[in-house]
């Protein structure tokens, strides 16, 4: 149950000023319609009103009060001139421009001959004072209704800042204070405000000082939403690793059949972080480990020689991948290898049906499989293991927390758990995305591989493109072919995967394919192995093939508008080629119009290929705002963060959230309830219904 407190902070947007039918959709569509959507909706600006010179002494070019006397209105002739104002003061003469207006307005608003304070930006036309659509024309009994300082907010588009100041303004006047869940010696030391008082002071800013992320408003939201998130993940491990788990040690005997049948050596880090597994399995404590390793980097066998040291200790163990594709690639890898070891495996997904199915389930629940790989078919009420010791979530950001729970809740002991992500992230970062796990990390590449030859081509030679993929194709090589995702939302100028498929069939035939994420199971693997067996050689795609896909042999990889793409995302699909001894290249096709930016992101794909780097990189070129695409790297969203400024409060709200929870694991006490709050207020109550269901 939501703690009463926080009544008024759900309360719907319609009961503030301003706020009807039309504003609340346009609302609804930019943040949310509940009171705490607006206040966490943070100011990004200011506009400062106190200048308030002579006409003649102003200087153009910013904002600027002005009082004078309205002399004459000269209507427009047509619709291509504007209406303009002429007025004075005592210095000098500003004329107000507007473009069609309502004249009849005008003229009430602005009487000649009547005095009026004129707020607005100042321009320079022709040697003249003038303001085009002045922010405020008060007179002086209301001046009032013009405020000194405004503040300005993002994503307004359809919604004017007027109104959505008014009811913010409203909202933190409606919400009540609330408990402190910050610990007591930080807020003395930081000076941090009350939560209520640092939205006040955030939304009813005296400077632009106090709007900044440095200032001590902004740090003290920042602690909350940091803390909100690392409690809720300190919560979830807590529950996760309450179960007793066991020690799990083998003899080796499997493991040395695998190592004997690979064709090559573990390299350093592999070694690290299988040891650092195998260490975790051996504990009492249940394993909750991420690894961490760049495409490529080898992390499939790493975590092949863990499973066979779980099953050496005699329990069974899981693999789950968020793709069909991705599951059947790991069985298609993992296959030879489990013959040479005597591992028993086997494949569940959802296209395991009737008969087959009850066969598999019944074999898994004797004992009879020793690693069963397989997509979300695997947590299943109804799949039920004889004992389940140790399970692999392949881009464990593709799944929810209650997945990873429903999993472990397949044993009695507890299930030691490997996550592994193939998606690297600013080390400031993995804290707050994974703050629950310990972290393996995988950064050296095997020997023996050839850096992708990557460049950046302006979209408008897409028909050259073309063609040299054209003769590359008949030369014997593979390629892919990446479009942005198709989405009713998309904008039309966008091409389609489908479109191009069309485009590229007609001119290459039945050698093209496509796979999109609209597409059928089935489907997607009959064009995936077309593509693997060469019947296919240019596989046009949407972002599908990003996780995991592996065919050596495709050496080329055509992207298309490059420049709508995560950095972290265009490195993933990088990493579909360059996977033989075969020289690969990589085309990024950039939209001519994009800015400095969109170039400065590209130059960084061409200059490096250390994944760790590029999601340096996009941070910092992208700044705080948005990190990454926050669903391809598991990010929560964060509203009030600026990693750059608050980077040091991550770690303290990640040991505070694990102290908390360790001294207070059910939120009864003092600060645990005035915390129960806090989860709520950001929606990290996940971790509050898992306190519920015990
Ligand atoms: P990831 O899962 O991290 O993307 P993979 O496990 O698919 O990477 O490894 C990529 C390729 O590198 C595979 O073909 C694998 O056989 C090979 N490989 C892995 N480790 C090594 C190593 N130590 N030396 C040489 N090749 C390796
Ligand atoms: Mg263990």
């Amino acid at each position: 149950m939501r703690p009463e407190a926080l009544f008024d902070y759900f309360a719907d947007v319609e009961r503030l000023p301003g706020i009807g039918k039309r504003n609340r959709v346009a609302l609804e569509r930019l943040l949310g319609t509940r009171l705490v959507d607006l206040l966490l909706h943070l100011p990004t600006g200011l506009v400062d009103r106190r200048y308030r010179p002579k006409i003649n002494d102003a200087v153009p070019g910013g904002i600027v009060t002005l009082e004078v006397t309205v002399d004459e209105h000269v209507a427009s002739l047509n619709r291509r001139m504007p209406y303009r104002v002429h007025c004075h003061d005592e210095s000098g003469e500003l004329t107000l421009v507007f473009f069609n207006p309502r004249a009849d307005w005008l003229v009430r608003q602005l009487p000649v001959g009547e005095q009026r304070i004129i707020s607005g930006k100042l321009e320079e036309y022709q040697g003249k004072a003038q303001i085009t659509h002045p922010d405020y024309m008060v007179s002086k009994d209301n001046a009032d209704e013009m405020p000194d300082l405004e503040t300005v907010y993002p994503l307004t588009a359809g919604l004017s800042g007027k109104i959505l100041r008014k009811a913010t303004q409203a909202a933190v006047d409606i919400v009540p204070d609330l408990p402190e869940w910050l610990d007591g010696p930080l807020i003395k030391r930081d000076k941090l405000p009350a939560f209520v008082e640092a939205l006040r002071a955030v939304h009813s800013p005296t400077s632009i000082e106090d709007i900044a992320p440095s200032s001590l408003a902004r740090r003290r939201l920042a602690c909350d939403e940091l803390l909100a998130t690392q409690l809720a993940l300190a919560i979830v491990r807590e529950r996760t690793r309450r179960k007793r788990g066991r020690s799990l040690m083998g003899d080796g005997t499997i493991c040395e059949r695998l190592f004997n049948a690979l064709p090559y050596t573990l390299t350093g880090d592999q070694q690290t972080a299988l040891r650092e597994i195998v260490a975790d399995l051996k504990s009492e404590k249940a394993m909750l480990r991420l690894m961490q390793g760049d495409v490529g980097s080898g992390k499939t066998i790493v975590a092949l020689a863990a499973i066979c040291a779980a099953v050496e200790a005699g329990v069974q163990t899981a693999l789950l991948a968020p793709t069909e594709i991705l599951a059947h690639q790991h069985l298609d890898t993992i296959a030879p290898l489990a013959e040479k070891t005597g591992l028993k495996i086997a494949l569940l997904t959802g296209r395991n049906k009737g008969k087959p199915r009850a066969a598999l389930l019944e074999a898994l629940a004797n004992g009879e499989i020793d690693l069963l790989i397989g997509t979300h078919a695997i947590i299943q009420q109804d799949v039920h293991f004889k004992d389940l010791g140790f399970a692999i979530i392949d881009e464990q950001h593709r799944f929810g927390v209650q997945q990873r729970l429903a999993l472990a809740a397949k044993a009695d002991h507890g299930v030691d758990v490997l996550g592994m992500t193939a998606t690297p992230i600013p080390r400031t970062l993995t804290l707050t995305a994974y703050g629950d796990m310990d972290v393996s990390l995988i950064r050296e590449k095997p020997p023996g591989r050839k850096p992708v030859d990557t460049r950046v081509v302006a979209l408008d030679r897409l028909a050259d493109v073309a063609a040299g993929i054209g003769r590359a194709v008949k030369a014997g090589a593979r390629a892919y072919w990446v479009c942005p995702l198709v989405e009713e939302s998309e904008l039309l100028d966008l091409a389609a995967a489908e479109e191009r498929y069309g485009t590229l069939k007609h001119m290459f035939g039945d050698h093209v394919g496509l796979v999109h994420g609209k597409m059928k199971g089935a489907d997607k693997d009959a064009a995936m192995a077309k593509f693997q067996s060469g019947e296919i050689t240019i596989l046009v795609s949407t972002t599908v093939i990003e996780v995991g896909v592996n065919v050596p042999e495709a050496t080329i990889m055509v992207i298309e508008h490059a420049e709508r793409f995560g950095l972290s995302q265009l490195h993933q699909l990088r990493g579909r080629v360059g996977r033989s001894d075969q020289k690969s290249s990589c085309l990024l096709q950039r939209a001519n119009e994009k800015g400095e930016v969109a170039r400065k992101r590209l130059k960084i794909m061409r200059e490096t290929d250390d994944g760790f780097v590029i999601a340096e990189e996009d941070l910092r070129l992208r700044g705080g705002g948005e990190v990454l695409g926050t669903k391809q790297s598991g990010l929560p969203e964060f509203k009030l963060v600026d990693f750059a400024e608050h980077a040091d409060l991550i770690e303290l709200a990640r040991d505070d959230a694990r102290m908390i929870v360790a001294k207070d694991p059910e939120l009864t006490g003092k600060r645990g309830q005035a915390l129960r709050h806090l989860l709520y207020l950001f929606e990290r109550d996940e971790g509050v219904r898992l306190m519920q269901s015990g």
